[in-house]
């Protein structure tokens, strides 16, 4: 689980160029395991295992905080208790379920691997790595993850978590989001693993550690496991390892929304299949190019408000329009006339919900897109 690297923007030497290793993983595996029975966090999914709730918890963790996850978790299962019920359900459902998490693509792939699960292995999730790698939108971290926590198979793992508390004990020169880095802590990983008594409780261990104790600011070393032969702690650097990623370059963008009330009913569009928040629902929107014209609406319209809202990549600087005076949805525009009382039947984005908050709506986010605006970077590596 966690800070979903992607490969390397940072120019660390290759591992084999003298970086050091986890000197005795035999112990360090020991001990990880002695700490994990009484440290471990009571979280749904563990309270009861099954190959499809380590799926579905997998991808829910990947780039979301775990308290946002705990409630959403809950209620997709009870929603989709099984990977037959989640891939004969319409995507738009699959969506609504899953607002507020953010990241809406790892909501269809979840749905597409239910459905490769079912096509494929008669509704069992596989229990190898191998086999399931071969489902869509999992890659190395997370077939590993169920394959190992779910199955007990001995195969290793490697996340932002991970890489944090391998690097910080060997003193190694990691940094986050870098292929380089990635390499050394899988391979340290495996070593771990490889001397494990149960591979489930190591990498639940390790992932445990980097979330709870090992942690990216204020690491606790003294109540860590791991104190003894770390090696960052004897020396004083658990704040300089790993080193940040190196930031790619940020883009503004200007776009305008219209919120058109229409009786009891509000304009929606669908976004496009691919890209961002794709198929998801929203007030029609348009890119707003400066220093020209505004866009051209259906209707003469009237500023009621603005608000930023910031992606990985970018930041959106929304403006919130709406019809001025009073105006019928035009049939011919290909709006959908959602019922003010049942927006949560659609998926929204949460700068979606954001625009009908700003143009006044008195509008009820489902509980998981209540929680919060946006969800935090985690990052896994290899998938
Ligand atoms: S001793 Fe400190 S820096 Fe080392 S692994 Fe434990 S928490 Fe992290």
């Amino acid at each position: 689980m966690a800070i979903r690297t992607r490969p390397a923007r940072g120019s660390n030497p290759p591992p084999d160029a003298g970086w050091p290793s986890i000197q005795d993983p035999a112990s360090l595996a020991r001990a990880l395991e002695e700490w994990f029975p009484g440290e471990a966090r009571s979280l749904p999914w563990r309270r009861e295992r099954s190959g499809y709730r380590a799926l579905v918890s997998e991808l829910m963790l990947q780039q979301t905080q775990v308290s946002r996850v705990i409630g959403a978790f809950e209620r997709f299962v009870e929603r989709f208790p099984t990977a037959a019920a989640l891939a004969g359900a319409p995507e738009d459902e699959v969506l609504a379920a899953w607002q507020g998490l953010g990241y809406y693509r790892r909501a269809r792939l979840l749905h597409a691997a239910a459905r490769a699960v079912v096509e494929r292995h008669g509704g069992d999730v596989p229990r190898t790595e191998h086999e399931l790698r071969a489902l869509p939108g999992i890659g190395r971290y997370t077939a590993g993850a169920i394959a190992s926590i779910a199955f007990g198979e001995r195969v290793a793992i490697v996340d932002g978590n991970v890489l944090r508390v391998l690097s910080r004990v060997a003193g190694a020169p990691a940094r986050v989001a870098d292929a380089a880095s990635e390499r050394w802590a899988w391979e340290q990983s495996a070593r771990l693993v490889a001397q494990s008594s149960s591979p489930a409780v190591l990498n639940e261990a390790l992932m445990e550690l980097g979330a709870t104790v090992c942690t990216p600011a204020a690491p606790r070393c003294g109540g860590c496991p791991a104190e003894g032969g770390c090696a960052a702690r004897r020396a004083g650097t658990q704040a300089a390892i790993p080193a940040p990623r190196i930031a790619a370059p940020r883009r503004t963008e200007r776009w305008t929304s219209l919120v058109w009330i229409d009786g009891n009913a509000v304009a929606l569009e669908r976004r496009p299949d691919r890209g961002m928040w794709a198929g998801m629902h929203q007030p029609p929107t348009v890119p707003t190019p400066g220093g020209g014209d505004g866009p051209a609406w259906p209707c003469a319209v009237r500023e009621v408000g603005a608000f930023t809202h910031v992606t990985t990549h970018r930041t959106i600087e929304f403006t919130v329009v709406v019809p001025d005076g009073a105006a019928r949805i035009p049939a011919d525009a290909g709006w959908t006339r959602a019922p003010l009382g049942g927006l949560d039947a659609y998926a929204l984005s949460n700068a979606a919900w954001r625009t009908l908050e700003v143009a006044g709506l008195d509008v009820t986010r489902p509980p998981a897109a209540a929680a919060g605006r946006r969800a935090p970077r985690r990052a896994a590596t290899g998938s």
